[in-house]
C-alpha cells in the first residue's frame, strides 16, 4: 500500500484508535499497512529508537533500521553500533552526509561553527543530519521514530501516527509517544537489549559528541543537548525546524 493511499482521514482515525495502544501494536500496524521494504526505523541509537527497532524486528526481521553518522558522534556510539549489529544479528544502515556539502560548510565557517550562533548550529545539523534523513525518506512510505511526549515541551503533543508534511507526506509513526523513560528502560532490560554506554555516565539524551553533555539530577532530560544555547528548541531539525523563542 502506498503511503499516499492512506488518506489524512485514515491517519487521524488510526492515530485516535491507537493513541493508548501498546507500542508493539502500533509498530505492527505500521509494518502491516505499508509495502515491505518501504518502512524504516530511524534511530539515533538512544533507548527509545532501539526499543522500537527491537519491536519492529520481532514482527519483520528484514525491517530497515537506519542511523545517521554525522561524523561527529561520540566514540561510544560507534562502538554501540557494532554491539547492536551483533545483538540483532543483522546490519544497521549507516547513512553519511554528502561530503561535498560538509566540506563546503566547514571550509567556509570552521569545523566547530555550531558554537558561534543558532544559525550556524542549525546549518550544521542540516548538512550532517537533516539532509541525509531526507535522502532515506525518499525511499520509504513510512518511518518510525522514538519521539516521546515527556521528552520536552516541544514534543508534548506528539501523535502516534501522523502525515509528515515536512518530508513529502510520508507517514510518521511514533510508537512510544505515551511512554516514560522508565518504561522504555524497563522494556530494554526485560528484552535483554544492550543500552548505549553513555547512559551509565549520566547522559539522558545522546547526540553528537561536541554538542552533548551529561545532565545532573533535576535537569530536563534534553538539557545536555546544545547546552550553550538559550531560547532555541532542543531539536536538530529532523522533527521540524526548531523555533527560536526570544524572551524580552
Ligand atoms: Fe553539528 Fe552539533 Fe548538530 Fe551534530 S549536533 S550536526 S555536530 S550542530
Amino acid at each position: 500500500m502506498e503511503a499516499q493511499l492512506l488518506s489524512d482521514r485514515d491517519l487521524s482515525s488510526t492515530a485516535a484508535r491507537l493513541d493508548s495502544a501498546p507500542p508493539q501494536e502500533i509498530v505492527r500496524w505500521a509494518l502491516q499497512n505499508h509495502r515491505p521494504g518501504r518502512v524504516a526505523v530511524v534511530t539515533g541509537l538512544q533507548a527509545d529508537g532501539v526499543a522500537i527497532a527491537d519491536m519492529a524486528l520481532a514482527v519483520d526481521p528484514g525491517v530497515r533500521v537506519v542511523t545517521i553518522d554525522t561524523g561527529r558522534l561520540p566514540r561510544a556510539t560507534y562502538q554501540y553500533i557494532d554491539v547492536l549489529r551483533r545483538h540483532f544479528g543483522r546490519p544497521i544502515e549507516v547513512l553519511l552526509p554528502d561530503h561535498d556539502d560538509v566540506e563546503r560548510f566547514v571550509t567556509e565557517y570552521g569545523v566547530n561553527s555550531f558554537y558561534n550562533s543558532a544559525e550556524r548550529r542549525l546549518d550544521c545539523c542540516h548538512h550532517r543530519k537533516v539532509a541525509p534523513l531526507e535522502r532515506v525518506l525518499e525511499t520509504v512510505d513510512c518511518w518510525m521514530t522514538g519521539l516521546r511526549r515527556s521528552q520536552s515541551a516541544s514534543r508534548a503533543m506528539t501523535p502516534v501516527v501522523q502525515r509528515d508534511l515536512a518530508h513529502g507526506g510520508v507517514v510518521k509513526v511514533n510508537p512510544l509517544a505515551s511512554w516514560s523513560d522508565d518504561r522504555v528502560s524497563a522494556y530494554l532490560a526485560a528484552r535483554g537489549v544492550p543500552f548505549h554506554p553513555l547512559y551509565a555516565e549520566g547522559y539522558t539524551s545522546i547526540g553528537c559528541e561536541p554538542c552533548t553533555r551529561a545532565t545532573t539530577a533535576g535537569e530536563d532530560p534534553r538539557a545536555g543537548r546544545w547546552w550553550w544555547e538559550y531560547g532555541l528548541d532542543k531539536e536538530c531539525g529532523i522533527h521540524g525546524r526548531p523555533v527560536l523563542r526570544r524572551t524580552a
